[in-house]
């Protein structure tokens, strides 16, 4: 381990909460104090979605709590605030127009005009220097579902879609989502913006990477532009992504790839049991943090050619990532070299590494409360696992606590 490596300390709450004031440590306290608590959580994402969509009025105890935490506004504008927050502590934003789960042509248009704000304006701030997108948001799940039963992975990491599997009105229908996206794209490259296109469930995902792939091809010739996400749980990711490489490559073009373990574990077991296929997931997360490792020592290898961003809330991961950026005497602030933590988590990751000049930044949502539910509950759930964040963040936050008063 290098000299600088060491220096590195993801122990140091000083660093991790100096943005946050005593009153807002004790509610992130009472809050993942709550999120401990599972039979209230699993109560909570059952009963939230259906208060909403009746009209109970919890919209104002969500706003409070939950939301505070892990989302930066009902707006654009109002994440303004979160952004100028963390900037004094050198933090970058991804700011995610986190609308989820809205089908229909209406939607998916209104959703592009959505992505092209979000552009236009991380373009007039200091610290936005990328923006994520759900293809979900600008297509229909089952139209994608269709796609992949026609295509492999292969197709994915060679840019191909195929679309003889479609009717000529779906033809058409795929036709507006390129033109979408390639709206999207060519926005972000015009403001220098990066675009991360999210990874999502296994059997939507081919022509999810494919799309990808080309606007890669052809956005990302002088600079990353587009990211694509890589989930290491999948067990043939790793060659996914050296095949990616290979094919940017050889067709002469930057690969962005965003490196995460990935979000949807238990659905995609579930689905795999209940279809009798063989789970795309690895055998247990030893395998997985094995390739998720191993895949960020291959984007390092070629950080010329790769943009590396570790999305990760995994201590080691992102420790690593810094060990082997030093033992290469590669510069903190690599231009391919990214981290990112969700806004609300691991900050104690996201400010010690902005403290040692790496490019970091929070993952930062943003969307009226209704529409923001799905990610809401997805947080609330993953801080509720025996296994999960709840611990780490409660003893980080325990630890400042102390601290202050002791100081
Ligand atoms: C900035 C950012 C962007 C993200 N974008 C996406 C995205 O586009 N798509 C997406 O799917 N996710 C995304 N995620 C979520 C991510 O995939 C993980 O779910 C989450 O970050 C937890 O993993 P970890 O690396 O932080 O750390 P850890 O806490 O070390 O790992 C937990 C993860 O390990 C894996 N795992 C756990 N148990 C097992 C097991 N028994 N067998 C195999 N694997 C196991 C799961 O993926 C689990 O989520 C994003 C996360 C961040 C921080």
């Amino acid at each position: 381990m290098s000299k600088t490596a060491v220096a590195v300390s993801f122990d140091n709450t000083e660093n991790a909460f100096a943005y946050k004031s005593e009153r807002e440590l004790k509610k992130a306290r009472f809050l993942f104090s709550s999120m401990g608590y599972q039979p209230l959580v699993k109560l909570g994402t059952k009963l939230t979605p259906w208060a909403i969509k009746v009209g109970l009025p919890i919209k104002n105890l969500i706003r409070n709590t939950i939301f505070e935490q892990f989302v930066g506004g009902e707006t654009l504008e109002e994440t303004a605030h979160v952004a100028a927050k963390l900037k004094q502590f050198n933090v970058q934003v991804i700011l995610d127009y986190g609308v989820e789960g809205k089908e229909g042509e209406a939607n998916f248009d209104h959703a592009t005009e959505e992505f092209i704000k979000v552009i236009n304006y991380a373009a007039t701030q200091p610290n936005i220097p990328f923006m994520s997108v759900k293809v979900t948001g600008l297509a229909r799940f089952s139209l994608l579902e269709k796609l992949d039963a026609a295509v492999t992975a292969k197709s994915g990491f060679e840019g191909k879609v195929h679309t003889e599997i479609l009717t000529p009105s779906e033809i058409e229908e795929w036709e507006r989502v390129e033109q979408r996206i390639i709206r999207i794209c060519e926005a972000a490259a015009d403001k220098r913006i990066g675009v991360l296109i999210d990874a999502e469930e296994s059997w939507i995902q081919d022509p999810v990477d494919a799309l990808t792939m080309q606007m890669m091809e052809r956005f990302n010739r002088q600079r990353p532009v587009i990211y694509n996400t890589i989930q290491l749980y999948r067990h043939d990711r790793l060659q996914f992504l050296k095949d990616s490489f290979a094919s940017a490559q050889q067709k002469g073009f930057i690969l962005g790839a965003k490196l995460v373990r990935g979000a949807y574990m238990e659905k995609e077991r579930k689905r795999a049991a209940a279809m009798k296929y063989p789970s795309p997931i690895q055998p247990n997360k030893e395998a997985t943090d094995r390739d998720y490792n191993a895949a960020l020592e291959f984007c390092v290898d070629y950080l010329n050619y790769i943009a590396l961003i570790v999305a990760s809330h995994n201590e080691y991961s992102n420790l690593y990532t810094t060990e082997l950026l030093d033992k290469k005497g590669l510069p903190h602030n690599h231009p391919h070299v990214h981290f990112s933590q969700l806004y609300g988590m691991s900050d104690n990751i996201t400010f010690n590494l902005a403290k040692h000049s790496f490019r970091v930044s929070k993952y930062l949502p943003f969307g009226p409360i209704h529409d923001v539910i799905p990610y809401l509950m997805r947080r609330a759930q993953e801080n509720s696992s025996v296994s999960g964040q709840t611990g780490r963040e409660l003893g980080l936050i325990r630890k400042e606590m102390e601290r202050r008063k002791a100081g």
